[in-house]
Parts: structure tokens; C-alpha cells; sequence
């Protein structure tokens, strides 16, 4: 059998955590595929060059797991606002208040509007239990590229489990759709409006890039509210 890890910090630890109950239980026929992903080093990638992008809003799942100190460097070393943000409407306005007070006062820093659920430092025991199971590797991002150390794979002591290791698999390249325009869109240097499928032969039932593959995207959700007033 084998576990197809994907997702970020946030699913990261469940991984984690099978692999430690898989071990206490003996449990043999098990391995994983990590495609597990982490956010610092994608953002840094995003956003460290040219980009429309003028605050952040932090995801409050992700920085349940890493702590909200883990996105210091948005305001440090990009020199934006970021806000922690959760998911109720209160939270979210909460936290893009907190990013409009400091655009208009020109002062970027860092605001945990989430700490019903946010701590500075994150979970602990999440963390050390990913720690002693994978270590950062380089990634694949579709309409981004290769990102030096954004992934996460399993350590080599644990090669037993790893499902690359054990079966050597084949990775077949899809070459991206040359105009779909997501890693504009990603980058914030242009709307998705502005990419010439949006809406036409791209759509949320047929999508051509990732960005309007799931209801989390860009292209799917400007798709979804363009015009609604949201
Ligand atoms: S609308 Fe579709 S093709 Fe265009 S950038 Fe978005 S996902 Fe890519």
C-alpha cells in the first residue's frame, strides 16, 4: 500500500503520524509518497522578485502547525504587511484590518489575528514528529517550477518507507499549456481575468492550469465571485 502525501504543514504531520503508528504496529506492506509541500520557500520564490502582491493574509491552518513567527520574514526580508488570519468572517476582517492599518501607515510587520487557535511558535509536537520523519528537499510546482527546499522528503534512515526508494518510480512530465498564465497570476503580476482562457476554454469543470483546478484557487475562485460584489 501506498500513502500519497500531499499538502502542507498542515497534513504534513498526519503523514508523520502514520508512519510512527505504522512502526509501532509492525506494519510492513506500508510506504509513502511525500509530495508534501512547506510555504516559506514558495513565498520567499513568489514573492522575492517582481510581484503586485502588497500585504499577505497568512493561512491559519498552516500557521497552527509552524507558528505565526515562522512568517516574520514576509515583513523582515519582503517587506510586507502579513496578517494570520482564520476562517470565520470576523477573523478574516479582523486580519485585513490589520493589513490596511499597516499599509496606510507604511509600517510592514506582522499581526496574529488568529490566536484563539495561533501561537507564536506553533505546535511543537507536530513539528518534532515531521523533524524526525522528513527533511527539506527541492520541489516541483506547477507554473512555478523547481523551488530549492519548499518540499518535504522522507530522511534516509527512514528509506524503507519511502515509496520512491522501495519502487523506483517514473515521473512523466506534463508540459504546461504555453497560454495558460498561472504562474502570472501566482506571482500577482496579473489577474486572472487578464489570461486569455480565463472563462473561455478555461473553467472550474474544465480546467487548463492549476490555478482553476480547485475551489482554493485563483482563476476558480475569481471565477466563482468576479462580479458578486465579494
Ligand atoms: S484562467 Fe486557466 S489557463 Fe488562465 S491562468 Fe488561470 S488556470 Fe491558467
Amino acid at each position: 500500500m501506498v500513502w500519497y502525501g500531499v499538502g502542507f504543514e498542515t497534513t504534513t504531520p498526519h503523514t508523520a503520524a502514520l508512519l510512527e503508528r505504522a512502526t509501532r504496529l509492525g506494519v510492513k506492506n506500508l510506504s509513502v509518497y511525500s509530495a508534501h509541500k512547506t510555504m516559506p520557500n514558495a513565498l520567499l520564490a513568489l514573492l522575492g522578485g517582481e510581484t503586485r502582491v502588497g500585504a499577505l493574509l497568512c493561512p491559519g491552518h498552516v500557521s497552527a502547525m509552524i507558528g505565526a513567527e515562522a512568517f516574520r520574514f514576509v515583513p523582515e526580508t519582503l517587506h510586507l504587511p502579513a496578517a494570520v488570519s482564520g476562517f470565520e468572517p470576523e477573523e478574516l476582517l479582523l486580519a485585513m484590518l490589520a493589513l490596511v492599518q499597516m499599509l496606510k501607515n507604511g509600517e510592514p510587520g506582522l499581526v496574529n489575528a488568529y490566536p484563539r487557535v495561533v501561537h507564536s511558535q506553533g505546535n511543537a509536537a507536530a513539528q518534532a514528529l515531521v523533524d524526525e520523519w522528513f527533511t527539506p528537499c527541492d520541489a516541483l510546482w506547477r507554473g512555478l517550477g523547481e523551488i530549492p527546499k519548499s518540499g518535504l522528503t522522507l530522511r534516509p534512515e527512514h528509506a524503507f518507507w519511502d515509496a520512491v526508494s522501495r519502487f523506483s518510480p517514473q515521473a512523466r512530465t506534463i508540459p504546461s499549456r504555453s497560454a495558460c498564465r498561472c504562474g502570472d497570476v501566482l506571482h500577482g503580476r496579473i489577474e486572472p481575468t487578464e489570461c486569455p482562457l480565463f472563462g473561455k476554454t478555461c473553467l472550474p469543470e474544465h480546467p487548463l492550469g492549476a490555478c482553476m483546478v480547485s475551489s482554493e484557487g485563483a482563476c476558480a475562485a475569481y471565477y466563482q465571485y468576479e462580479g458578486s460584489g465579494l
